[in-house]
């Protein structure tokens, strides 16, 4: 099944925020290519980029409408 070229490198990260929608921030994330947990106290929201502190994988962040985590590899 074709899919949308754009969301192509994005992994969904199952992961608990707070807030609705794309406004919803994160207090931490497992990264998709390590699978360690990365806690980050000052929260993760839409357009960040973060850092896994394991394995130095960078990620941009997006958060969907539907307050859904997904990153992107830098
Ligand atoms: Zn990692």
């Amino acid at each position: 099944m074709p899919r949308d070229p754009q969301a192509f490198d994005d992994d969904e990260v199952d992961a608990q925020g707070t807030g609705d929608g794309s406004a919803r921030r994160f207090q931490d994330f497992d990264c998709p290519a390590c699978n360690a947990n990365n806690p980050y106290d000052d929260g993760i929201g839409d357009g960040d980029e973060i850092l896994c502190y394991y394995c130095g994988q960078e990620y941009r962040v997006k958060v969907t409408d539907e307050g859904r985590l997904k990153l992107r590899e830098n």
